[in-house]
């Protein structure tokens, strides 16, 4: 019997990179959607990314906002992994160009599973910011909570992961009972560990920014943060596990201040020349700077107090245990250096083990 095809799109990013690999070590056939397969620089390195895979990764081109593509990617999959969405690292010129590729193009891809038809389940990337968006809360936040978009502060970002994952689910539940598939879902928080390949993306940039020294000091904001191998063994489990199917899952290691971030990296690094930014915005300059940029206003209305989640699910359902976060930090930034995407230092040495 030919091994089923998981389709894993946006294969190209940070997140989509480690799920193809997760799988193709797994020995799954796997097929992965960028959105041009006529740059070298992208396409290459996802080849390269399991040398000694059972089955060998396929490419297909597919867009968001172009529904029509994802027929022919979806064609002969048996799961879907669907990681692709934007993901923008600023303020985007309109709330738009994120929720629309984001609503749509999630549509698109389940519509195409109906249409062709062999589709088992689909794995939802979704995220953190799709429970909450603010802090302040007495109790973690688990699965059953919603972001309130009615908040001053829901950016497009939020909204966008928000709605496309209401979507799916309400996509799912007005199917007609014989086309039906299963739907999981994996929630994220913010991503940190090594990237599988070169690839760039907001949270490979927050951390080339701390080592580069990038800006002139780091808010006390609180980041709640996860490994990126753990999002991607998710997913795994996700569309493997039957205890996943018409769930959420948070994959979230902890909360870390910004300055306490840099701190750990400088532990590690200092003696391997580099100078990692530690130094501390004071609330009060954040503050201050708040009422005259947006971004900034939004950060610190949202992130100025802890946000726990309740990562239970991912404990006991997918028997998945957190990567520590300094293990995530400095296993990121020894690999940044490795694919050239931080300068090597003549002091550099490289992880220990
Ligand atoms: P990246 O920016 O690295 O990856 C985004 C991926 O989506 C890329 O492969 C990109 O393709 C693809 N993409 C974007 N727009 C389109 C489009 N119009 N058509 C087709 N593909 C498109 O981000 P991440 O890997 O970090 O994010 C992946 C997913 O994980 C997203 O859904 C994001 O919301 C979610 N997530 C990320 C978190 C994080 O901290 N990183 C936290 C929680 C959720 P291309 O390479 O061509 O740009």
């Amino acid at each position: 019997m030919a091994a089923p095809v998981v389709l894993v799109t946006g294969a190209s990013g940070y997140i989509g990179a480690c799920v193809v690999k997760t799988l193709l070590e797994a020995g799954h056939k796997v097929r992965g959607t960028v959105r041009s397969l006529k740059d070298p620089a992208k396409v290459q390195p996802l080849y390269d990314l399991c040398p000694d895979a059972k089955h060998k990764l396929e490419l297909v081109e597919a867009d968001l906002t172009d529904e029509n593509s994802w027929v022919e990617a979806v064609r002969g999959c048996t799961y879907v992994q669907h990681v692709a969405s934007p993901f923008p690292s600023g303020t985007p010129k309109t709330e738009e160009e994120v929720i629309r590729p984001a609503v749509e193009g999630t549509l698109g891809v389940l519509r195409a599973a109906t249409q062709v038809g062999g589709v088992k389940r689909i794995v939802l990337t979704s995220s953190c910011i799709s429970i909450s968006l603010c802090g302040g809360n007495k109790k973690p936040f688990t699965e059953k909570d919603w972001t309130d978009l009615s908040h001053k502060y829901a950016t497009a970002y939020a909204k966008s992961k928000h709605l496309a994952e209401k979507a799916a689910w309400d996509y799912l539940k007005e199917l007609p009972h014989g086309e039906k598939f299963e739907l999981a879902v994996v929630n994220p928080a913010f991503v940190l560990g090594p990237p599988a390949a070169k690839s760039s993306g907001t949270s490979i940039s927050t951390i080339q920014a701390i080592m580069m020294k990038a800006m002139p000091g780091l808010p006390h904001f609180y980041l709640n943060v996860c490994d990126v191998r753990d999002v991607a063994t998710a997913h795994v489990e996700c569309m493997n596990n039957p205890d996943a199917v018409g769930n959420r899952h948070i994959v979230y290691t902890g909360y870390i201040q910004l300055p306490a971030m840099g701190q750990i990296l400088q532990k590690e690094f200092k003696s391997q020349g580099y100078d990692p930014l530690t130094k501390a915005v004071p609330n009060i300059a954040t503050k201050i700077l708040s009422w005259f940029n947006a971004e900034t206003a939004s950060r610190y209305v949202t992130l100025k107090d802890p946000m726990p989640f309740d990562n239970s699910r991912l404990r006991n359902v997918l028997k998945i245990e957190p990567i520590p976060i300094e293990k995530s930090l400095t296993d990121m930034v020894y690999k940044l250096v490795e694919l050239g995407m931080l300068p090597k230092t003549p002091q550099y040495r490289g992880p220990s083990n």
